[in-house]
């Protein structure tokens, strides 16, 4: 008789549910296919009711019920008809926020909350509130997918990747091997710490093992010392400003690491990988969007293999930012473009709708406060 098991935070946890009931890593393939991909378990010449171990047939209802209950939609608000933010509940009912982005892209979250605290950010007013587990992660993706295709996922939504290294990196191997996403098409997002780039780096001088086989045992040490990524995604960098005095000031809780590092390790992996480094950065009038800031831009990035992407600043209550003017932003874009970078400007998806990324969770919060206070007032 199988104990009962809580719901599957982790692929990990679930691959060793699987094998408990019997199931080898080609029945494992299978499910995470059909559930990442939002498609049936059966193959041509081989349905699931013969394929799969008995125990998992009869155990699979309740995997499906479990797997749902991982992020579930509690509200969608459309911007047009390609972008849509979601508000994501939890199994605990925590929130998260993912983003449909155009041409099939997805913005997913790795956290609730966020640890670094960058200032212009709702996400990371309340600190770090728990990690995603990485079947959380895959779950959004599952979720979109009900509603449109995905062809691309970037982890930039609530959180910092760095910061859930191991959940992230098995998500997108996940995605990369069973969820039909091209490996360039998972793009994850940093603020720049040294564990994500030696973990990348690994990736690429290893030969991959991304399903432990059955004869490594369950809690084997390679396990537990977080596996090397079978899939390399391609890298984002939340740069923000070249200047690593203010960059300390804009992102109070990031490792201090000088941007020139920053970038020469960014450019390392690009290089290795043939994906450029795509840099972020939200420009907050009279504060990065000088004209000291694009020469050192121009600088650090010649010759780099990057793309720069601007994302005006989001106005939010209570923040005391401003987005630079349209006239600022065009003349940003312009001059970086004729210096010879690959420039773009991108509006943070949704604004629009609700505000910058994290404002919809804190609403939400507000008001299942509101609530709670109401039935606690006599
Ligand atoms: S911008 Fe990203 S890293 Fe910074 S606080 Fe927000 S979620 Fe965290």
């Amino acid at each position: 008789m199988i104990p009962a098991s809580p719901s599957p935070l982790r692929i990990s946890d679930l691959r060793e549910r699987l094998r408990d009931l019997g199931c080898k890593p080609c029945h494992e393939d299978r499910l995470l296919r059909g559930w990442s991909q939002v498609s049936s378990y059966d193959r041509k010449g081989s349905p699931a009711a013969t394929f799969f171990p008995a125990a998992m047939r009869n155990e699979l209802p309740t995997i499906e019920a479990e797997l749902d209950g991982l992020a579930r939609l509690h509200g969608e608000y459309p911007a047009d008809d390609e972008v849509a933010r979601l508000l994501v509940a939890l199994h605990d009912g925590q929130m998260v926020e993912s983003v449909l982005l155009p041409r099939g892209g997805l913005c997913v979250s790795t956290q609730v909350g966020c640890a670094v605290g960058c200032v212009f950010c709702m996400s990371g007013r309340a600190g770090l509130l728990r990690q995603l587990g990485s079947a959380e992660i895959v779950a959004q993706v599952v979720l979109a997918r009900r509603r449109r295709a995905v062809s691309k996922v970037v982890f930039m939504g609530m959180g910092e990747p760095a910061h859930n290294l191991d959940n992230v990196l098995e998500a997108i191997d996940v995605l990369g091997m069973q969820g039909n996403i091209g490996h360039k098409n998972l793009v994850l997002s940093t603020v720049g710490d040294l564990r994500v780039f030696e973990r990348l780096m690994e990736g690429l001088t290893h030969k991959p093992s991304p399903q432990p086989s059955p004869a490594s045992g369950r809690g084997s040490n390679r396990e537990k010392q977080s596996p090397i990524p079978a899939v390399k995604p391609a890298l984002a960098l939340s740069l923000h400003t070249t200047d690593d005095a203010l960059r300390a000031k804009l992102l109070p809780h990031a490792p201090q690491i000088p941007v020139d590092e920053l970038v020469e390790r960014a450019e390392a992996y690009a290089r290795a990988t043939g994906y450029p480094v795509q840099y972020q950065w939200t420009l907050i009038e009279g504060v990065n969007d000088g004209d000291a800031e694009l020469e050192r831009i121009v600088e650090l990035l010649s010759g780099k293999y990057a793309i720069m992407n601007f994302i005006p600043f989001n106005d939010v209550d209570g923040l005391p930012y401003r987005r630079p003017s349209g006239e600022r932003l065009a003349r940003i874009v312009g001059t970086l473009k004729q210096r010879g970078l690959v420039t773009q400007l991108r509006d943070s998806a949704g604004q629009e709708i609700e505000g910058a990324c994290g404002q919809l969770r804190a609403r939400a919060e507000k008001a299942k406060e509101t609530v709670r206070i109401k039935a606690q007032t006599p």
